[in-house]
């Protein structure tokens, strides 16, 4: 079997050239022709010398899950969709604003954790995605997209949220020498705070993640107490509220000068009350944090409204004029059904084994190919 060098982050790719017998200079060539220059053959790598690159083609591969479909929204959102294998596929949104290029990734096939009102969570779970499934989603973007428009070929993107399908922080292992190589100057290069990590509050990953990588963190609250959470979000069920702050004000012992960004999808008639928001800043009192609103995105059968904007515009004022700074996300690519808590991909559940739940929208994509 070939070796994914994918599946690396630097010091893992200098243990491997070493026991190639190998020096760490090298390693560091190859990592930067593979997430700098996007290069996934061996024997283009010309500053390295001939028997290298032959022995790296005998013993290894750049393997990115490769791209099912790559559609284009009329707002400029682009999604793609990637072949994770045994009829599984991931999707992975590229979002061009004026000051910046989001590129939203996922961290799993399907979700375990069924929150309520996300189309991930419906689809059931099928596995972990490996290093080289989440950083080749960057990878392979940064290529689809090209060198940047601006004159020094700047690339288009500059932020990475872990917010597509899958919660990330379930997912550790194979996290964090991704998120490193997102960071690693011979690779991607891109600063601390401008890689988020979002979750719905697994609290023993957000205290390993604060010691392993403190990127910032977007925590998915979504209700401001245990009785409304424990059936939005399940697995307040085993982390409840009081732990969960608790975890977010640890988090910031390890990233001072941050703060913690507190995602909120507005639900119409279950969570968007005026007493919702005057409950939230009793929570994060004296907790440095921003919101994020999220109007709700439908999907088939959710059983949920998206909250009227002027209800919206209500729950944002009473959080503003308690000093939170607050936001409120717009909806973007929702017509190719790119926006957030839209993204299906293609799961097969191992808990259902004759559930495969593809959205017509994805069958449709995978027919056209
Ligand atoms: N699993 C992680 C990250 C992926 S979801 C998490 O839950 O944080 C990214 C964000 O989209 C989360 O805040 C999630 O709660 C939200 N979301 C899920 N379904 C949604 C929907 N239908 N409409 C709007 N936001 C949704
Ligand atoms: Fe999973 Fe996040 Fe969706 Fe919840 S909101 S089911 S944690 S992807």
């Amino acid at each position: 079997m070939l070796v994914n060098l994918l599946d690396f982050d630097a010091d893992g790719l200098n243990a491997w050239f070493a026991q190639q017998g190998e020096k760490p200079f090298r390693a560091r060539q190859v990592l930067r022709w593979m997430h700098q220059r996007g290069e996934s053959d061996f024997s283009a790598m010309t500053d390295i010398a001939k028997s290298l690159r032959e022995k790296l083609t005998a013993l290894a591969t750049v393997s990115p899950a490769p791209t099912l479909s790559d559609r284009l929204s009329d707002d400029g959102t682009r999604k793609f969709l990637f072949d994770v294998g045994n009829g599984n596929a991931i999707e992975t949104v590229f979002i061009p604003e004026d000051d910046r290029g989001t590129l939203c990734v996922s961290s799993q096939a399907g979700c375990a954790l069924e929150c309520a009102f996300c189309s991930t969570g419906r689809q059931g779970f099928n596995r972990n995605l490996t290093t080289a499934e989440i950083i080749g989603q960057l990878w392979q973007a940064n290529r689809a997209l090209g060198p940047g428009a601006k004159p020094d070929g700047e690339r288009l993107i500059s932020n990475v949220v872990m917010m597509g399908m899958g919660e990330p922080l379930a997912n550790f292992d194979n996290l964090v020498p991704a998120l490193r190589l997102m960071l690693d100057d011979n690779a991607y290069g891109l600063s601390r705070r401008r890689v988020t990590v979002s979750t719905s509050g697994i609290v023993p990953a957000m205290d390993r993640l604060a010691e392993a990588c403190p990127v910032a963190l977007a925590v998915s609250l979504h209700a401001p107490t245990d009785g409304l959470r424990d059936r939005l979000v399940p697995i307040n069920r085993k982390y409840p509220l009081a732990e969960l702050m608790a975890a977010c004000r640890r988090y910031l012992v390890h990233a001072p000068r941050d703060f913690i960004t507190f995602e909120y999808v507005m639900l119409d008639g279950v969570n968007d009350a005026d007493a919702d928001a005057r409950a939230l800043l009793h929570l994060v009192r004296d907790l440095p944090c921003k919101f994020n609103l999220i109007p709700f995105n439908p999907f088939p059968d959710s059983g949920y409204r998206r909250s009227p904007q002027e209800r919206v515009r209500r729950f944002a004022g009473i959080l503003v004029d308690a000093g939170i700074v607050t936001t409120t996300r717009k909806t973007r690519g929702d017509d190719i059904a790119a926006a957030c808590g839209q993204l299906a991909g293609q799961v097969k559940d191992k808990r259902k084994p004759n559930a495969s739940r593809t959205s017509r929208k994805v069958q449709f994509a995978m027919e056209l190919r």
